[in-house]
């Protein structure tokens, strides 16, 4: 990423419309406006950037902070967890700080945000905003560009950087004036609500918390395996289960040196992939996998027979010969919300 433009402002743009707002707003005053978008394996969508570059003209680059990320949930979020396993004003925070980073990259002098006061019940709420403002020590360098008008002037509004009267004074959880705005630009391709957060998905979260329960040292390619197809545990043995030829092809993208990886000599099935995240499994574990992941093929099933599931391991792959069996020793399971509390609760600061 190198810049030779210098740009004004640094925007976190989600592409949801209040942050396709926030940019436009800013542009409309002549400012030079960077969008960041941050990705993970919770949010953000790579692929879609250059759409978005197209439909709406805006100079969007992309920042992975997935490590950074899980470092701040596995420490604990200061702020604590949203419903689930949202912790929305950690996130906040943490974008601000990456954005306030790369400032000097961008020769920007100050960050925006499309939050509108009191639009999500977290991290919009205005005591929320405070202390993301001064958690950041951004209140120098953080305008708000949708409801500035009923928050104190900033220093880029005094020095007249940014014309205030242009700004906008929303708050609610309405999105009407957002709607009439969007209209004023010109957007006709309205974003949908709701970024697509997967830590706010409780599907997702119960394939979170097993991870961070068992594997202390897990980075962001691990959650991005968890976002793949069948996600089984036993104990500290994760195995993932390909759902379809679309997730088989996701989780051969992320074999790793270490992992197990099963498929079934004869008969069509899925592949799967047994990360052994608390030392190499047993025999009898990989075994007690094999025949489980021989579960997934119905063809397999119905031949009432034992049969060969081909495991690699690196570059060596050996049969293991089993009667395919949901009903293992080991138990396998999906983990359920009721699973996934305590471990969500264990993290949050707040219930120490
Ligand atoms: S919903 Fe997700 S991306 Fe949005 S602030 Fe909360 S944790 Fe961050």
């Amino acid at each position: 990423m190198t810049n030779k433009t210098t740009y004004d402002a640094l925007v976190l743009y989600s592409a949801g419309l209040d942050s396709l707002l926030a940019a436009r707003v800013l542009e409309a005053q002549g400012l030079r406006v960077k969008c960041l978008h941050f990705v993970s394996p919770f949010f953000g969508h790579p692929g879609r950037v250059k759409g978005w570059r197209a439909t709406y003209g805006l100079d969007i680059d992309i920042v992975n902070i997935g490590d950074a990320y899980i470092d701040m949930m596995r420490k604990g979020p200061r702020y604590g967890f949203g419903k689930l396993f949202n912790p929305c004003v950690d996130c906040k925070i943490i974008m601000i700080e990456h954005a306030r980073a790369l400032m000097p990259r961008y020769g920007a002098t100050f960050i925006a945000t499309g939050e509108v006061v009191g639009q999500r019940p977290m991290s919009q709420r205005r005591d929320a905003m405070n202390s993301i403002r001064n958690e950041t020590t951004s209140e120098d360098i953080l305008l708000r560009p949708l409801c500035a008008l009923i928050l104190d002037p900033t220093p880029m509004e005094l020095s007249g950087l940014v014309d205030r009267e242009r700004l906008y004074g929303f708050s609610g959880r309405g999105r009407n004036e957002q709607l009439r705005l969007a209209a004023e630009f010109g957007i006709t391709d309205i974003p949908t609500p709701g970024g697509g957060c997967k830590l706010t998905e409780s599907a997702s979260a119960c394939r979170y918390a097993p991870v961070f329960q068992h594997h202390p040292t897990a980075t962001a390619q691990d959650f991005h395996l968890a976002n793949v197809g069948r996600q089984y545990w036993s104990g500290a043995h994760w195995l993932s289960i390909g759902r379809d030829q679309r997730s088989n092809e996701m989780i051969e993208r992320n074999i790793t040196p270490g992992d197990l990886v099963f498929s079934l000599r004869d008969f069509p099935g899925p592949l799967a992939l047994g990360r052994q995240v608390a030392g190499d499994w047993s025999d009898d574990a990989v075994a007690d996998a094999a025949a489980f992941v021989a579960s997934f093929s119905p063809k397999a099933r119905k031949a009432e027979t034992d049969i060969a599931v081909a495991v690699r391991h690196g570059e060596t792959t050996r049969d293991v010969v089993v009667r395919p069996s949901r009903e293992t020793a080991l138990g396998w399971k999906e983990t359920s919300w009721d699973d996934a509390v305590p471990v969500r609760n264990a993290m949050d600061p707040h219930n120490h």
